[in-house]
């Protein structure tokens, strides 16, 4: 007998990225090089392990469920009420409760495409339907598009700023005038997993749309923090939407070594932006490098590059498998690379000349 929805099969799998252990083991290699998640290559923050290791010795007790101390510190960092601040584990689940706290089975969820590849997973298991709008020729989100793709079933929108996997980013004027065009009884959720590595001053900072009651701002810890592992992070909204959002989350799923982590982390908020500048200087010497190779690399504002190689994508992968880089080919659209330390990127572009030469 069937036990599951048969609706699941279709569904695609979340994909990780590679074991470096396993394709090191397979290539003889001491280490492989993992440029495939985006997170940051410099270890966790100071201070962190420490933090983390002086709570687990209350693990016997459930964590704060309210989690009041965590919110309340990203709430003087971000200059917010503690009451527009919810928390989770990991900003994919964020996004999975503020489906679950807006929409319906029939109601619709519009996202552009290609973007993070949990969007289609949350939304399909929600029962609301998939609202796709293709990404414009430059590899980033058509707004014009994506506000004409409203309906009257339209309950939640997602703008992923920058956008994975390409890397590109919505500027002021267009994003002022998509939520102006936006029935203002949709969420219009700005996904910012990677704004703390955004240069262009004319990307918005989401939160600066505080007075916009149906705008939603997705936070991480993954990557500019550096707790990937512990997965934890947050979302701004309007009070009334944090409250419905930590009515559907899954009661304790903030887990006590992830408010301890996150704690400890937020206090390192100097550090996190030195890495941020290495990070963003290495993107630039890297997208230029590329270019020589793919002219159309387009502009990122993220911590990772886009190479739009079409059918070559899986074939470019394999090379730099074989050399020992593990990145993240989308089949028949494009490669994702992580931005990782000076000599991993050397080690990728010495990959990326192989692979297209
Ligand atoms: N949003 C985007 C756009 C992402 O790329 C990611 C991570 N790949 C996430 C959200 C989820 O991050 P996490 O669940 O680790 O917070």
């Amino acid at each position: 007998p069937r036990l599951t929805r048969s609706d699941l099969d279709a569904l695609p799998n979340y994909v990780p990225g590679r074991s470096p252990v396993d394709l090191a083991r397979e290539l003889g290699l001491p280490e492989a090089i993992k440029l495939a998640s985006n997170e940051v290559p410099y270890g966790p923050l100071p201070g962190v392990v420490e933090a983390v290791a002086e709570a687990v010795t209350g693990v016997h007790r459930y964590p704060d469920m309210g989690v009041v101390a965590l919110r309340q510190a990203l709430a003087e960092m971000y200059g917010v009420d503690p009451d527009r601040i919810a928390t989770g584990c990991g900003s994919v689940a964020l996004a999975e409760h503020l489906v679950r706290a807006t929409c319906l089975p029939g109601d619709e969820l519009v996202y552009s495409w290609r973007s993070f590849e949990a969007y289609p997973i949350i939304a399909a298991t929600s029962g609301a339907s998939n609202v796709r709008v293709p990404n414009d020729a430059g590899h980033g989100h058509d707004l014009a598009a994506m506000a004409a793709a409203v309906t009257d079933q339209t309950r939640m929108i997602l703008v992923c700023n920058p956008n994975n996997p390409t890397g590109t980013a919505v500027r002021r004027p267009e994003l002022d005038r998509f939520l102006d065009a936006v029935p203002d009884d949709v969420l219009v959720v700005i996904d910012e997993a990677y704004r703390e590595f955004v240069t262009d001053p004319e990307v918005p900072d989401g939160l600066g749309y505080g007075d916009r009651p149906n705008v939603v701002v997705l936070r991480t810890l993954s990557k500019a923090w550096g707790l990937a592992g512990l997965r934890i992070g947050f979302l701004v909204a309007q009070p009334e939407v944090a409250a419905a959002v930590r009515k559907v989350v899954t009661p304790f799923s903030t887990s006590l070594a992830a408010q301890a982590g996150a704690l400890a982390a937020l206090t390192q908020a100097d550090e996190v932006r030195r890495r941020c500048a290495l990070v963003v200087a290495e993107r630039e010497r890297v997208t230029e490098a590329l270019r020589k190779l793919v002219p159309d690399v387009p502009d990122s504002q993220a911590n990772f590059v886009w190479l739009p190689l079409g059918d070559r994508a899986v074939e470019f992968g394999k090379v730099c498998e074989s050399r020992g880089v593990i990145v993240r080919p989308f089949a028949g659209d494009g490669v994702r690379v992580t931005i990782g330390t000076p000599a991993e990127n050397d080690a990728f572009l010495a990959a990326a000349e192989a692979a297209l030469t």
